[in-house]
């Protein structure tokens, strides 16, 4: 019989067993990217011209806003909580607008990705922006690849070090101008720069600046490609917005293998070759260290370089471009069954062209149509509903605001000659930065008169006060009605604002209480 006390051992093997443990921290292999050209490196140079500018410059624009606003056209002014922005000005009250507009960045976001795939991460985000600056001071500096390959390989010379200290300090000034850009949105500028060479400016100044220096210098000119691999959530998450009708960087491999180094030989031997000649020009260029030719990749950032590189290449070998293009998964898929037989047998480019070489009909191109399809309607439609939503209410907001606070306690005040008095406080909101007189006015309740406590406007049912720009004006008033006058212990009436030079009004709708036995 067999005893229960033996049991049968399981071959098991744990992922991380003491003995084969690998460390999880892969050390960074170095990428030194060729200089690419070609015209999606020309519109990268145009994109990077303009969004450094908009950077470094907005600061510095001028807006009138007249002589009781600041002149910056985009300016965070903390202090008194205002946030300009050219013509607009936004009160804390109307931070929707910021919330609105970054709602409609991240629709923006959705709609480029489902249509042309990781356009925001190749062209215009920050970390791509800055690398590529990075990397031209890296090229001015220390040259191409494979200078700079043979400099970092190289022992340490005083050539070295001098090419090496020169890089880090450029790229050192660009970290500081970058956070010193930055600084510049929350302060008069041309006063600010004054102040942070003479060491007036306040210290969080200094900090912020210190701050931007050091993770501009670290993302952009040491850390690179990692943040993009490692620290940017978008690359995972983009792949909910891609659909077969996605725009993505795609190598075709349906008219690029075999590849093949000798492709004159390989075809005299009888056998079909590929487009690709397996230069690796695609790889060199490539600002993320990768080879398009395994397929997508997280890593890729969609940049197009090595478009530009293949597109070199093939115009030197006198082949069409596109062998690496923008292309659909559902365009690739088609011409992979067009290439490889429905599927029967493995890639020969010799089916998806003619006998006189080019490429045959029933290969499938890109068609500008395919970018508009349900997915990117409904995106579309939702940033344009967002947009125009804020933009109606941005139109008809109110440059006027009026709130009136009924005192607590008292709720009333019988006077000696019998009639009853409320207090309230009036706050008068001039959201323009023009003083303006508002004419406050009684409409309702019948008999009753008001006056403004601490000046000497005479009690009547309307009254004019000037109100100082950009400013909360809070008036304390008290309103009288005669007591044959109430009729009910609490009756409604309003107080009316207006602007008579802009015909600016509005109103609210306040209670007025009495006693019971004065009905
Ligand atoms: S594979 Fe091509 S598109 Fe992707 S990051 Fe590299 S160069 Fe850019
Ligand atoms: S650049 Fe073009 S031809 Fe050269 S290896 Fe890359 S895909 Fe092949």
């Amino acid at each position: 019989m067999r005893d229960k006390t033996q049991l049968t051992r399981l071959e098991t093997e744990t992922v991380n067993a003491a003995k084969t443990r690998k460390p999880l921290y892969a050390a960074r292999q170095k990428i030194f990217p060729k200089r690419a050209s070609g015209n999606f490196r020309r519109f990268k140079w145009l994109v990077m011209t303009i969004t450094l500018g908009i950077y470094y410059l907005t600061a510095w624009l001028h807006w009138d806003r007249g002589p009781f606003a600041p002149d910056q056209a985009v300016l965070l002014d903390l202090t008194n909580r205002r946030f300009y922005f050219f013509f607009i000005e936004i009160w804390p009250q109307e931070f929707f607008y910021v919330a609105g507009l970054l709602v409609m960045a991240g629709v923006g976001l959705f709609l480029i990705t489902s249509a042309v795939g990781r356009a925001w991460c190749g062209y215009a985000c920050p970390q791509t922006v800055w690398v590529d600056l990075f990397l031209v001071v890296e090229r001015a500096i220390e040259g191409d690849r494979n200078a700079r390959m043979k400099l970092d390989a190289g022992p340490w010379t005083a050539r070295k070090l001098m090419l090496r200290v020169s890089k880090h300090a450029i790229w050192l000034v660009i970290g500081a101008a970058t956070g010193g850009a930055w600084i510049f949105y929350f302060a008069d500028a041309p006063t600010l720069v004054g102040e942070l060479f003479t060491g007036t400016a306040a210290p969080v100044a200094y900090i912020t600046i210190a701050v931007l220096t050091a993770t501009t210098y670290t993302f952009g000119g040491l850390m690179r490609e990692q943040v993009c691999t490692y620290m940017c959530p978008w690359p995972r998450i983009q792949a909910a917005m891609l659909d077969e009708n996605s725009l993505t960087v795609t190598y075709n491999d349906w008219r690029g293998e075999p590849r093949s180094r000798h492709a004159k030989k390989v075809q005299a031997s009888g056998q079909s070759v590929g487009d690709c000649v397996d230069c690796n020009a695609c790889v060199a260029v490539c600002p993320m260290g990768i080879d398009i030719r395994d397929g997508q990749q997280l890593e890729c950032i969609t940049c197009a370089l090595c478009i530009d590189a293949c597109d070199g290449v093939m115009d030197k070998l006198g082949k069409e471009r596109g062998l690496i293009s923008y292309a659909t998964l559902s365009d690739y898929n088609a011409n992979m069954m067009l290439a490889t037989a429905g599927g029967s047998s493995s890639i020969n480019p010799s089916l998806v062209r003619t006998a006189v070489g080019t490429f045959c009909d029933q290969v499938a191109h890109f068609h500008i149509r395919k970018i508009f399809r349900p997915r990117t309607y409904v995106y579309m439609g939702l940033w344009s509903l967002i947009g125009l939503g804020l933009l109606y209410s941005l139109l008809t907001r109110d440059r006027l605001e009026l709130n009136v606070l009924h005192d607590r306690n008292p709720q009333f005040v019988t006077l000696s000659d019998g009639s009853i008095r409320n207090g309230y406080s009036v706050k008068l909101l001039n959201m323009i930065p023009e003083p303006r007189t508002i004419v406050v006015t009684m409409q309702g309740l019948e008999g009753a008169d008001m006056v403004v406590v601490g000046d000497d406007i005479p009690a009547g049912r309307s009254f004019a006060i000037p109100v100082e720009p950009d400013r909360l004006k809070t008036l304390k008033v008290f309103v009288r009605q005669p007591a044959d006058q109430i009729h009910a212990p609490a009756q409604t009436f309003k107080f009316r604002v207006e602007d008579k030079a802009s015909f600016e009004s509005n109103e609210y709708a306040a209670t007025f209480n009495a006693p019971e036995a004065a009905k």
